[in-house]
């Protein structure tokens, strides 16, 4: 076999023959031309031809296809995608869908200026996050508030404003990482704090922290473990207990609730700390989410005790965590739905609370257009899960279509790669279609998408 590697053609020609210039128009010269280096290198690196055909080594054509297809798959930006997967608050796709005025709201702070930093009446400067920070005391009863680009930031802000060079008490049972990067040891050394790991993974009771409280120790901090629960032979302390214990040494109590559910209660799953209810049980401050349980955009939200919010204003790392006018023209917009008893139009809320009758008639509704006599498409019960490191034990009764196809995580593919693009649950013998993540208008564009990819199923069978 000849060294098809020498032959390869180089980037430039390639660029400059008439298909590449074509090409080079609808997805940017830089990028096509990272592609092709990417490609060739592959080719390279394989040292075998990498031909369809099997012994030369792939045509010019080929070879920019391949680029282009690259290419376009990064121009064309973020693409939509429907969420069949029942987990509501799915991280990898985008976490809360906003409700309809948040996102009037952003776009038109994007698009044009605002008053973000002014305030009109007098013309002074302002704060960007004044009025969401408004409508959060409002909402919970707390001091003060301040927003910030997401909760992690939150809790660095916190910890480097307040505990820096000091030792922070942290149950063992608590140490959580959510999402691979986001490991409470980490943030508290990149905060400067000094980690004091209390009690057991199971069992941590009020001793445990009394024990471990040295004059070293500037603040306490509950972590709610969001994304997992520790079961069987388990005590941890309660949150009253711990603030009553902070407060005799006086440091502070932090409380990380993650989901930024501001309220318990109003049909939503039991079983998550509220922002109201860590604030009566004493925390000094509460940190949480703007898009998990609250439904809103990307958000650290800060709530509690007036002096240590405002220290925390005044640390040079809240300039650095400070949020985007989108976020906060979207947060206030989500804010004043809560407040104002709209929060059904709160997509995550209109989720969480929709009964498993609607779900199961989304789910007929589809099976229908699908083609409700197909013997590989059925009606079936499922459970749905908050997601997104919310109430890990909560299983939510839902409906979704049951499609039995030979190799389901072939199928799965076809449909995210599709058009509309579809993410699904992948079972060994069939993939679920769960509808309580589906609007009411993607289900005829649901239904097309899976038409196709069953048709790529029945090819692959004659194959
Ligand atoms: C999700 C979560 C975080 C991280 O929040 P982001 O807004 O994604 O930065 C921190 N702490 C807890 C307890 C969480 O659940």
């Amino acid at each position: 076999m000849p060294d098809a590697r020498r032959s390869l053609p180089s980037v430039d020609s390639l660029l400059r023959s008439d298909p590449g210039k074509r090409a080079a128009a609808t997805v940017g010269r830089a990028l096509l031309k990272r592609g092709l280096t990417a490609v060739l290198d592959e080719l390279r690196a394989a040292g075998t031809p990498a031909s369809s055909s099997g012994h030369e080594r792939p045509s010019d054509d080929e070879i920019l296809a391949r680029a282009i297809a690259g290419a376009s798959r990064i121009s064309s930006g973020l693409t939509p995608v429907i969420n069949a997967t029942g987990v509501i608050l799915h991280t990898n796709l985008g976490r809360a869908p906003l409700p309809e005025r948040a996102v009037r709201a952003a776009a038109r702070a994007a698009s044009g200026y605002s008053d973000l930093e002014v305030d009109r009446d007098s013309g002074r400067r302002g704060r960007r996050s004044e009025r969401a920070e408004a409508m959060l005391m409002a909402l919970t009863g707390a001091e003060d508030a301040l927003v910030v680009n997401n909760c992690a930031a939150a809790l660095m802000l916190s910890l480097a404003a307040l505990a820096k060079g000091k030792q922070v008490l942290v149950s063992r049972g608590e140490l959580i990482e959510i999402g691979g990067e986001f490991r409470i040891p980490d943030i508290m050394s990149a905060a400067g704090a000094k980690l004091v790991e209390v009690g057991t993974t199971n069992r941590t009771r009020i001793g445990d922290y009394r024990a471990s409280f040295t004059d070293r120790v500037g603040a306490v901090l509950k972590v709610h473990p969001s994304n997992y629960r520790v079961v069987g032979f388990t005590a941890s302390t309660p949150a009253t207990d711990l603030a009553r214990l902070a407060t005799r040494h006086g440091v502070p109590f932090l409380f990380d609730v993650g989901s930024g559910l501001l309220r318990s209660g109003h049909g939503l799953p039991p079983g998550e700390p509220a922002v109201a209810d860590a604030l009566a049980d004493g925390a000094d401050l509460i940190t949480c989410s703007g898009d998990k349980l609250l439904g809103g955009p990307q958000a650290g939200l800060i709530i509690g005790r007036a002096e240590l919010v405002a220290k925390l204003r005044r640390h040079p790392i809240a300039r650095a965590v400070r949020v985007d006018k989108m976020q906060v023209a979207a947060l206030e917009q989500v804010l004043t739905l809560i407040g104002t008893g709209h929060d059904d139009e709160v997509p995550v809320v209109r989720m969480l609370r929709e009964s498993a009758e609607t779900v199961h008639r989304r789910a007929r509704r589809l099976n229908e257009t699908i083609g409700g006599d197909l013997e590989h498409a059925h009606v079936h019960r499922c459970e749905s899960v908050v997601g997104g490191g919310s109430m890990p034990d909560t299983a939510l009764p839902s409906w979704g279509v049951r499609v039995s196809v030979p190799d389901p995580t072939a199928f799965a593919a076809r449909l995210r790669t599709g058009s509309p693009s579809v993410f699904v649950r992948v079972e060994p013998d069939h993939v679920l279609l769960d509808l309580r993540t589906v609007t009411d208008e993607q289900v005829p564009d649901l239904a097309r998408a899976t038409w196709y990819a069953l048709e790529g199923d029945e090819l692959d069978d004659e194959d």
